[in-house]
């Protein structure tokens, strides 16, 4: 039984980290190119997560960065934790958009993107479900397999996920702007693969980065660090050194700033 623990695991890393970096950082945002091979299997442990085909998904979070934070956001955090966490996946309203997927006419040119979505569902079910259930039968439990590598995984990478839009946008510091709710959280990190660093990924998106420094905890920036080194992936995109600093910079002069007034009021007082 252990085993399917395991399995479980090793299956929730597969399809969390095709979340992050391939619906997020590299189709939604394009922070890389990668090569086919890696794109179709990001796109098919990016199905059986089961938030959707990837042409949905990178169209709602290319909206919920152009529009953080407004009516238009579809995981806006000023309607409340629980409707950025899961809420807007259960009781969302039909697009504000007139076009299908709103911002996303590049996607539709990838025609691995477009497969995905075609055939999202069969992918999604036969990865997400029958796969698990295969692999619970090999270790000794079919039933096993389903529920623990299937069901439980399938929750558990939801609300890894979902923490992004929520608790990301709660808990934190403002690192590098406060013109957005998004927050930089290392313990965020641990459990979202890296996303903690949201305050960074929001001001600086075309980053293939979230965890800035060296030792942030981000297993999503190292993964596709390691692959431009064995040639899959390339074109690795990083916000100039100084912008960041500088970014850095005046945020800490607005706390100091800020810091300084209230001193001056309570002193006053
Ligand atoms: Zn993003
Ligand atoms: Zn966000």
């Amino acid at each position: 039984m252990p085993s399917i623990f395991i399995a479980a695991l090793v299956f929730a890393c597969l399809c969390g980290i095709s979340i992050t970096v391939g619906y997020h950082r590299l189709f939604s945002h394009r922070t890389f190119e990668a090569a086919w091979p890696v794109k179709l299997f990001l796109l098919v442990f990016g199905a059986a997560a089961f938030q959707n085909s990837l042409l949905k998904w990178g169209s709602d979070h290319r909206v919920h960065h152009k529009f953080c934070d407004t009516e238009k956001d579809p995981y806006n955090i000023n309607r409340g934790f629980f409707w950025a966490h899961m809420g807007w996946v259960m009781f969302r309203e039909p697009s504000k958009f007139k076009d299908q997927f709103p911002m996303s006419r590049d996607l539709l040119k990838d025609e691995l993107v477009v497969w995905q979505h075609k055939y999202y569902l069969p992918i999604a079910v036969l990865v997400g479900i029958v796969l698990p259930g295969l692999v619970g039968y090999l270790l000794g439990s079919a039933l096993g397999g389903f529920a623990v590598i299937g069901f439980a995984r399938i929750v558990a990478v939801h609300h890894s996920t979902f923490l992004i839009n929520s608790l990301c946008h709660v808990l934190g510091a403002k690192t590098y702007s406060d013109e957005h709710t998004a927050k930089d959280s290392p313990i965020m990190a641990l459990f979202t693969f890296g996303e903690g660093y949201h305050n960074f990924h929001h001001t600086f998106q075309a980053d293939y980065r979230n965890g800035v420094k060296w030792y942030h905890f981000d297993p999503s920036k190292w993964a596709i660090w390691s692959l431009s080194k064995v040639g899959m992936a390339k074109k690795l995109k990083r916000v100039p050194e100084t912008t960041i600093r500088n970014a850095r910079i005046k945020m800490e002069q607005k706390r100091f700033a800020a810091s300084g007034a209230a001193n001056l009021i309570s002193n006053q007082g």
